[in-house]
């Protein structure tokens, strides 16, 4: 079995043991794997558990006059596998945060909070050059699998290209920030991210409007 296999499969084990533990509905939908990690490196995988997640949002009728922003993050488990996706679930659980999406060292997108809804990712937040705060509200989330040490797959980096293009499309984003960005006093994530690489990439793809303000 492909790597990628073995981690979704963990991921469905995961989830059916969460379920039994009682805090989700009964009529709940189950999470099917759409289609397998290919190697195609455009080719956008996303799994949608989000059913599962109870925890690190609120629900919100968001429309695209509300989201201008998305905020790329860097998280690992703190445990025995830096990459276990099960891992990184239950410390977001347990902390009461959640991004909007995840992408795992496959590339894999796991969807946690529907985008309309505002998830708590960004924290105490300003974005450069404004006055604004609190960027939840106006902002859509991404976590990347890595650690401060290793850096992200070619896969991943793939992945988040593509996910920031459908995202900056489909909501008429204006800003692409780091949370080191936002939250500078607080924050070093994303990680070992060329970010220099990452903007000229994105904007090649989308738009050189795109703004990438950096503290
Ligand atoms: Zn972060």
């Amino acid at each position: 079995m492909k790597r990628s296999q073995s981690s979704f499969c963990a991921l469905l084990c995961f989830l059916a043991l969460s379920c039994t533990h009682g805090s989700a509905p009964s009529n709940m939908p189950q999470a099917q794997p759409r289609k397998e990690a290919s190697d195609d490196p455009f080719e956008l995988i996303i799994d949608d558990i989000t059913p599962f997640i109870q925890k690190g949002y609120r629900t919100a009728e968001r429309t695209p006059d509300d989201i201008d922003i998305i905020v790329i993050h860097s998280n690992n488990f703190l445990g025995v596998d830096s990459f276990s996706t099960e891992g990184c679930l239950q410390q977001f659980e347990a902390a009461n945060v959640s991004p909007h999406y995840m992408i795992t060292r496959e590339g894999i997108v796991i969807q946690m909070v529907k985008e309309k809804d505002i998830a708590w990712h960004a924290g105490e937040s300003i974005l450069p050059g404004t006055d604004r705060r609190a960027l939840n509200a106006s902002s859509i989330g991404i976590e990347i699998v890595n650690t401060q040490s290793e850096e992200p797959t070619p896969h991943q980096y793939k992945a988040l290209l593509e996910l920031c293009q459908q995202l900056t499309q489909k909501w008429g984003i204006r800003y692409i920030v780091r949370h080191s960005d936002i939250a500078p006093d607080r924050k070093t994530d994303p990680w070992l991210l060329d970010w220099d690489q990452f903007e000229h990439d994105l904007k090649e793809r989308v738009s050189e409007d795109l703004l990438f303000p950096r503290r």
